[in-house]
């Protein structure tokens, strides 16, 4: 049965995250984005109020938080602040490869450290030459004895210059692509382990981003995540778990740049009216709260997939690439309402739109989320349709009955005009496009 009611427990977690978001993370969210800093005291308020960390499974001490409790408290977040809730969440996704492999002497080792020691733990893939082909990321694995030797860069990771464990994906051998890539965690206070300078960014400017450099790092075997030619999959399958989220935060994002834009078109006034009086911008309110509300139905459709042990990959993208381009839309159209005063930095779109526009980009741009869903249309999708050769409509609209002639004998159909001839041999030309009987296809 479909049932879009929250639970209670979800009720309660999506007001306590909601509560966190307005107190605590709202009224800083510019001071810390004037600095271009994240803000530790933040991160560690939302530990202790049990917003990080839900994720870890309860025979590790968590809560055993599904993908559902994920997007409920990514959404209140993120209205508040993208660029903490990037930050906030970033534990998530530094531990889904922890959570989903099979290293059992791994999860023990780490989940609790994570949880009680309040570790941070951050997630690289992408490196200074690659971000959306993970295939041809270059960083070294090479067997020493026991241990693996990493050499190599890891860009754009999110907490790079706080987390204390990084799960990080390099290769035994670059020439061999998916085959060679495998994943570790890497432990940050290791010898040959730093993190690079905070990257300045144009938006989520609240969330620090850096390089990881690894030089001779020694990792212990018993770190490893998944070994050669198992990382791919492992980083595909953390992505597939963690774009609802992505999907969330820009459902929160652009329910607060609509909600920003009612409230100001409700007090705005033009040619004597309150610019809401006018119906280009109730046009305009209505397709951001349908973007709004379209995005979320598509995030939690993915992140129920997610708990109900369904493959996530093709849902997580649709809502990864709907709902972050739906939001840009919406906070472009919010700066639209507000005008002059939308496009200055008294106002809180111009952050907004900043911020929304990273969304596109992290965890597989738009054109990844493309490619994969053009993957699954052409070679996995299940037609209810007929082949088009199939249809009774070329048959009517080259005026003949198809009841008089479609189930009897052979027919041919023309690959051009798609003319359908019945009789053992086709036709010497078609009587339609004048094609030639090699145009003719048995059907
Ligand atoms: C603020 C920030 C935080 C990030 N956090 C993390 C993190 O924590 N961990 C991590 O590992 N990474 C992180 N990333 C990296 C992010 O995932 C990559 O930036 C992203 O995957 C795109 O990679 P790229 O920037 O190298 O672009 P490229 O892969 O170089 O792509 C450039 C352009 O080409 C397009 N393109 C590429 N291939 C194709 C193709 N086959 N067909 C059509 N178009 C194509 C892309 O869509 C894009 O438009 C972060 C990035 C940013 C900006």
């Amino acid at each position: 049965m479909l049932n879009f009611n929250l639970s209670p427990e979800l009720i309660v977690l999506q007001q306590k995250a909601r509560e966190f978001a307005l107190q605590e993370v709202l009224p800083l969210a510019w001071r810390y984005d004037q600095r271009d800093e994240t803000s530790q005291e933040i991160i560690r308020k939302a530990e202790a109020a049990g917003l990080i960390n839900g994720d870890i499974p309860e025979e590790y001490g968590g809560r055993g938080f599904g993908c559902l409790e994920a997007v409920i408290l990514t959404e209140e977040l993120a209205a508040a602040c993208a660029g903490l809730a990037t930050s906030i969440f970033d534990n998530s996704l530094g531990m889904e490869p922890l959570i989903l492999c099979n290293n059992e002497a791994l999860k023990a080792k780490y989940f609790p450290k994570i949880l009680n020691d309040k570790k941070y733990i951050a997630f690289a893939t992408s490196e200074p030459t690659m971000g959306s082909d993970v295939a041809s990321l270059r960083c070294r694995a090479k067997r020493d004895g026991d241990d693996y030797i990493l050499n190599g860069t890891k860009y754009w990771v999110t907490n790079g210059g706080l987390a204390d464990y990084v799960s990080v994906f390099a290769t035994v051998d670059p020439k061999s692509a998916h085959a060679g890539i495998c994943a570790f965690i890497v432990e940050t206070a290791w010898e040959g382990v730093s993190a690079g300078r905070p990257i300045p960014k144009m938006g989520q400017r609240t969330s620090n981003t850096t390089a990881i450099n690894l030089k001779n790092v020694r990792v212990p075997k018993e770190n490893m995540l998944a070994p050669p030619g198992e990382g791919f999959i492992l980083a595909m399958q953390t992505f597939a778990r963690t774009r609802p989220s992505i999907g969330a935060f820009a459902v929160g994002t652009a329910r607060s740049a609509m909600e920003f834009a009612i409230d100001y078109a409700k007090k705005r006034k033009a040619f004597g009216s309150k610019i809401a009086d006018f119906q280009s911008i109730q046009l305009k309110l209505a397709e951001m709260y349908q973007k709004v509300e379209t995005a979320r139905l598509l995030v939690w459709k993915a992140a129920w997939e997610c708990d109900q042990g369904v493959d996530p990959n093709i849902s997580a993208s649709i809502s990864k690439m709907y709902a972050t381009e739906a939001a840009f839309e919406v906070v472009d159209q919010a700066l639209q309402v507000m005008a002059g005063y939308g496009y200055t930095r008294f106002f809180p779109i111009e952050k907004l739109l900043r911020d929304v526009r990273l969304y596109r980009i992290y965890e597989g741009t738009s054109e990844v989320q493309r490619i994969i869903l053009a993957g699954h249309v052409l070679a996995a999708y299940q037609a209810t349709m007929p082949p088009l050769e199939d249809l009774a409509i070329e048959q009517v609209a080259h005026g003949e009955d198809p009841s008089a002639t479609k189930t009897t004998g052979p027919r041919w159909r023309c690959r051009v005009c798609g003319y359908v001839h019945c009789g053992d041999e086709p036709p010497d030309e078609c009587p339609y496009c004048f094609f030639p009987a090699t145009a003719f296809k048995a059907v």
